[in-house]
């Protein structure tokens, strides 16, 4: 590309006043030995003048709101979303710790065990049906703490989105 082909992309820009300082010195230096540059700088000077004095499109304050209103709902979406893992994961930790908690009453109540200090598991006589038994009661018991903390969860989701429906 010469560079008179060069200069001559940058006349519309250089009549803006768009370009950069070491471009403008190129233009204007091209300018003076080339009349082909001049005269078409020439003829987009009042262009770009005209150009200038439309009035700058400024954004409308209706699509402000909308896109604000926009970037807020989305914000809230998010927000919503971490608060919703947030709950799931404070209501399986606390299924979690009801059931490690409540088993030893569990364990009292079914009169499987004298004593809280003593678990039957460390007893001697303990024999292998019972430490089966204890098992078996001990998953059920987990599984029942697992489901009270899913229904819990689906109920607390549910509530959330007829909130959501009403608002
Ligand atoms: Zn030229």
């Amino acid at each position: 590309m010469s560079e008179h082909d060069k200069i001559r992309e940058l006349l519309a820009l250089a009549a803006a006043d768009a370009l950069t300082s070491a471009e403008e010195k190129q233009v204007a230096e091209h300018v003076r030995s080339c009349i082909a540059c001049a005269n078409e700088l020439g003829a987009w000077r009042p262009i770009a003048s005209e150009l200038r004095r439309l009035p700058t499109p400024q954004p409308s304050s209706w699509l402000v709101q909308a896109t604000l209103a926009r970037a807020e709902a989305k914000l809230t979406e998010q927000a919503e979303h971490d608060w919703n893992r947030r709950v799931m994961i404070v209501v399986v930790a606390f299924a979690w710790l009801l059931t490690i908690a409540s088993w030893p009453v569990f364990q009292v109540v079914s009169g499987r065990c004298g004593s809280l200090l003593e678990p039957q598991f460390s007893h001697t006589q303990f024999s292998h049906t019972q430490f089966g038994q204890t098992w078996i009661s001990f998953a059920a018991f987990t599984a029942l703490g697992w489901l009270a903390g899913g229904v819990a969860a689906v109920m607390l989701a549910v509530r959330q989105r007829g909130e959501r429906g009403l608002a």
